[in-house]
Order: C-alpha cells, then structure tokens, then sequence
C-alpha cells in the first residue's frame, strides 16, 4: 500500500488540519501517518487557542517515521513557529522524500494566525525551495510574493515571482477572487488553468487541507504532479459539493461522498 504523511496542526473540529489529512488519505486509499506541529483548540467557529509542539518533539515524530516506514509523499499544513519551519526544513533534507506538497497556511478563515509573522521569512527561504509543489491561495500568495493579486494577470506574475523565490511548481488558487475559483498550476515553464465552478455554501472549512493532501495521495500512488493536481481538484469539488451541516460555523468538506 502506498503511503502519505502530513506534517501539520491538529484541528480538535475535525474539519482541517491533521484529521482532514489523515480522512483524506483514507479516502484515496492511501496509508496516512502524521507528525503533529500544534494543537488547536477548535470548532466549526474558531480557534479558540494554540499550543505549539516542541521542535525536538516534532523532530523525533519524522525520524520514528523515516527510520521505519517508507513515505511516497509528504504535505506539509500548519508550522506555526520559525523553529518549526526550520527544523521540518532540516528533516526533510536530511530524509529526502521524492515528492513534497506545501500548504504554506497561515490565517485561518475565521482570521486566526496559524503561522507566526517571522516564520514566513524562513518558510521562503528554507522550505519553499525543497519542496515539489506550493499551493497557495491569493492573500498566502500575496505575502509570499509582497504584491497585491486581483486580476488574472497578477496570478500569472505571482506564479512567476514564487518561481524566483526558489519553487519548482505552484498551484495558485484563485478562490479568493471574484467569480469562478480557477486555480493556475506552474511547473516552471508551462502554465496550466484549472477551471472550477463556484459552489455556494458556508461549509468550507479545510478545503485548502484536503486538497493538498490529496495531491500527495494521488502522487503517492504515481500520478504525474499536473494529473494528480487535476484530480484533486476533481476531489475536493465533489468533498464540497457534499459538504456537512456540522457544527454552528463553517462545516467541514465531506471526504467519503
Ligand atoms: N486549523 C488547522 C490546524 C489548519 O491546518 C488549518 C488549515 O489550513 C485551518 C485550521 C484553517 O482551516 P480553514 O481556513 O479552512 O477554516
């Protein structure tokens, strides 16, 4: 069975982070192992607090993983500090998994920041560049990049400016804009549009989670990276599609439709 790791914060809600992971790994089929960055204390209508994981913690959780387990892809969610970025950093250099996903997340819907303001320097400069894929939405783009994005054209020279940074591909997704969420995928030389239709509904929580995992679930099982994104895209519109009234706040993407 092939196998899949994420590398993120817990959501107590089980709409995002790890449990949105690990269900969508499942989901596909994929064997789901996690290494635990932070706990949130979370519903359906906000994070309510924080704990961060210790980096020597978060540390022994990759190498009881890599010394035993083989890993056909790795994503990467919520990091939360600078030591917590740069020591995944370290990790993954050291253990050298073929294919890495990165969700660079950083607020959360409700508005929470998931990622500390000074771990965005080192989330460009040591992780960005050994990583396969990026997948961020419009304002993690915008900061990324330190521009404003509000027109087609702009995704285009953002892509263009995270290619600069180091990235091998970007998904950049365009659901923050006005209209349909069409997302553009780069691999450095070739750019491709992925077309969506929007989906009127609150319940969206984790939908940027699911979609990077399942992007690593399906490279996992030896898709090319534009197939496996395609095809994520695929899963997560129909996860939204079928998405559940839980809770009192944004209901989670339903992972087994
Ligand atoms: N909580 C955790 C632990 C996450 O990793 C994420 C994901 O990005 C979120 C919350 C945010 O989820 P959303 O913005 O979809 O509500």
């Amino acid at each position: 069975m092939k196998t899949a790791l994420t590398i993120a914060g817990s959501d107590s809600g089980g709409g995002a982070g790890i449990q949105a992971d690990i269900k969508t790994f499942s989901s596909l089929g994929v064997f789901g192992m996690s290494v635990i960055t932070a706990v949130t204390a979370q519903n359906t209508t906000e994070v309510k607090s924080v704990q961060m994981i210790d980096s020597q913690m978060i540390r022994d959780q990759i190498s009881a993983i890599f010394n035993d387990i083989p890993v056909d892809a790795v994503k990467i969610g919520m990091l939360g500090t600078e030591e917590n970025v740069t020591v995944v950093a370290k990790e993954l250099i050291t253990y050298h998994p073929q294919h890495i996903i990165l969700d660079p997340v950083m607020i959360s819907k409700g508005g929470h920041h998931l990622l500390q303001q000074n771990a965005i320097e080192a989330l460009k400069e040591k992780l960005l560049p050994i990583v396969t894929l990026i997948t961020p939405n419009i304002p993690e783009a915008e900061c990324l990049t330190d521009s404003r994005i509000c027109t087609i054209e702009d995704m285009y020279h953002a892509c263009l400016k995270l290619k600069e940074l180091g990235a091998k591909n970007v998904l950049l997704k365009g659901g923050h804009l006005e209209g349909d969420p069409n997302d553009l995928f780069f691999d450095g030389n070739q750019f491709t549009w992925l077309y969506g239709k929007r989906i009127h509904t609150k319940n969206v929580h984790g939908t940027g989670c699911t979609l990077s995992s399942a992007i690593a679930a399906f490279i996992a099982q030896e898709e090319t990276l534009l197939s496996a994104v395609k095809k994520a895209k695929d899963y997560i519109t129909v996860a939204i599609e079928h998405s559940l009234e839980i809770g009192n706040g944004h209901g989670p993407t339903n992972h087994f439709f």
